[in-house]
């Protein structure tokens, strides 16, 4: 369905995308230039599902997904990506399946794998912006450290209860360890299983996430960079705050110079 490679877009991608064509922001040259991009979405679940969900939608050429979880019943409730017919399936091939159906002209590769440290740059690399929607900080960690080094830009959230961030990290800016540090130790920081989380928030985080990819990719509005955004649902609110380097985050220490051509 997809105009292969003459660098047009075709009737069927003119109409489907007409009312983001429209932006100034995006136009025709934009929009091809989503349909040429990569981006890699880590967790399938809460944040990963609406970022997914609003990426394939816009014509980004390219997604990935990574997850090693299959759908429970008790997700249902806020991963938007799964429904019913799909619990006991992989994660990532539902998702894969699912926006398939949404819009075919894009290319979903579906990893059933678990990233962690000592694989997160091989599954990474390539791509042009990668959004963190893990549940954990080990995880985080793993995106944001290989992220910097790769010279990729990293968008991270997280949500409990009725709060969300977001961390957007393009290269050379602060980041999401410069913020966060080290990893709490385990117990510290409650998971949405003890605490809760309501799914509309989630859906605000993931949507945020994918506005952030869509307008990085783009080139579009203010720097990205040393600022994580607040969202406080119950108020509600959303802020953005500013935030350092940190002169001795081992990660930015392992930064290229330059951001690194795309392989
Ligand atoms: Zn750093």
């Amino acid at each position: 369905m997809t105009d292969p490679g003459d660098g047009r877009l075709s009737d069927e991608e003119l109409v489907r995308y007409s009312r983001q064509i429209v932006l100034r922001e995006v136009g025709g040259s934009g929009q091809l230039r989503l349909r040429e991009s990569a981006v890699a979405v880590v967790g399938a679940g809460g944040l990963g599902s609406p970022a997914l969900l609003y990426l394939a939608v816009a014509g980004v050429g390219r997604l990935t997904v990574i997850d090693d979880d299959r759908v429970s019943l008790d997700n249902l409730q806020r991963q938007v990506l799964h429904d019913t017919a799909s619990v006991g399936e992989p994660k990532a091939d539902a998702a894969r399946r699912r926006l398939g159906t949404l819009n075919p002209n894009v290319q979903v590769d579906a990893v059933a794998a678990r990233l962690d440290a000592g694989n997160a740059a091989a599954l990474l690399r390539g791509h042009h912006a990668v959004v963190d929607g893990s549940d954990n900080f080990t995880t985080k960690l793993a995106v944001n450290d290989a992220c910097v080094r790769l010279g990729v830009t990293a968008v991270i959230g997280s949500v409990l209860r009725f709060e969300g961030q977001v961390v957007t990290v393009p290269p050379g800016a602060p980041c999401y360890r410069c913020l966060v540090g080290e990893e709490p130790p385990e117990g510290l920081v409650p998971a949405c299983s003890a605490a809760g989380v309501l799914g509309a928030v989630a859906g605000m985080v993931g949507s945020l996430q994918a506005a952030e990819v869509l307008r990085i990719l783009l080139g579009a509005g203010e720097p990205a960079g040393g600022r994580v955004l607040l969202l406080e649902a119950l108020r509600p609110r959303l802020r953005a705050v500013a935030f350092p380097p940190d002169p001795a985050c081992p990660a930015c220490a392992a930064a290229p110079r330059a951001a690194a051509p795309i392989s």
